[in-house]
């Protein structure tokens, strides 16, 4: 539901009028305040210049309507519900959530500084990108230069960013993998927040290696633990290798979902005995609370 409001959030001119109607989608989105309640709306056209509006208006207004761009005369179109995107309320929620702060609007109606929080030893700017597919990052780029801080996290409004937005200890990460949207509100995890960053940040002195305590070869054939070795097939190597790439990250216990998309598994397996049915695997991997390890100890064997 967060993406799909998203897209909404992501309108340009910024907080047009979208149409209500009773789905789920939008009682929620009213009910928790991402969205204005629906009131009445006409959709205009222009007699004169053409320029078609959808806005608010009480019925006893209709008549005094003109166009916005030309003055000139309009056509009115049914009246309908339409609801407007509370522009304050997606920077407010994740900055009180992360931080218990405030937002700092940096560029207008694009970026934001939502709150400073540590992680690790470091202390991480977290910012809110409003990124518009037609958008120069340019503006954004030298905003965040001038804010700078040790390390700068964006949070963005698309799944997919430009790639000139990371690096040099700033990273982009699309909000939808840190948050989401449940009937009580914006759910915002400073965890998923946390691993999202481990997991993609490729410099080991900005993060925490742990330090192997077990041996993987390069392509993942062989993981060898206290004097024993685990030999691996296929798919199974990418999973072992996935653990091991997150925990050179500074995560020694990757979630179960990640490490199961990153080797090409489908999410919907739930035990480790689907990814290998040797009870051998399990003396060697550590599987449970929806995360996965590889382990500090060998089980006994069986
Ligand atoms: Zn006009």
């Amino acid at each position: 539901m967060l993406q799909k409001y998203l897209d909404r959030f992501n309108n340009e001119p910024y907080g047009p009028l979208l149409p209500a109607n009773n789905s789920r989608f939008f009682k929620t989105l009213v009910s928790i305040g991402a969205l204005f309640p629906a009131k009445r709306a006409v959709r205009s056209q222009c007699k004169v210049c053409g320029a078609e509006l959808l806005r608010h208006a009480w019925t006893y207004d209709d008549q005094s309507l003109i166009c916005l761009k030309c003055g000139g005369k309009v056509e009115l179109w049914q009246p309908l519900a339409a609801a407007r995107v509370r522009e304050d309320w997606l920077p407010a929620q994740l900055s009180a959530q992360l931080a218990d702060a405030e937002p700092v609007c940096l560029v207008p109606n694009r970026l934001w500084r939502l709150a400073t929080v540590s992680m690790g030893q470091k202390n991480v700017s977290v910012y809110l990108f409003r990124y518009i597919w037609t958008d120069e990052v340019d503006q954004t780029i030298a905003a965040l230069d001038a804010d700078a801080t040790e390390r700068q996290v964006l949070l963005t409004t698309k799944r997919i960013v430009p790639a000139e937005l990371s690096g040099n200890g700033r990273m982009a990460i699309p909000l939808v993998k840190v948050a989401r949207i449940e009937r009580e509100g914006l759910v915002t995890s400073v965890e998923q927040l946390e691993s999202a960053i481990a997991l993609l940040d490729p410099n080991p002195e900005r993060s925490t290696p742990a330090g192997r305590w077990f041996e993987l070869s390069d392509d993942g054939s062989v993981l060898r633990l206290q004097g024993e070795e685990l030999s691996l097939q296929r798919k199974q190597r990418a999973f072992a290798l996935a653990i091991a790439e997150a925990h050179d990250a500074g995560q020694p216990r990757p979630r179960q979902s990640w490490v199961l998309r990153r080797a090409g598994y489908s999410t919907k397996n739930t035990s480790i005995s689907q990814i290998c049915s040797r009870k051998e695997f399990a003396r060697f991997i550590d599987w449970k609370n929806g995360e996965v390890a590889i382990r500090r100890h060998l089980l006994p064997p069986a």
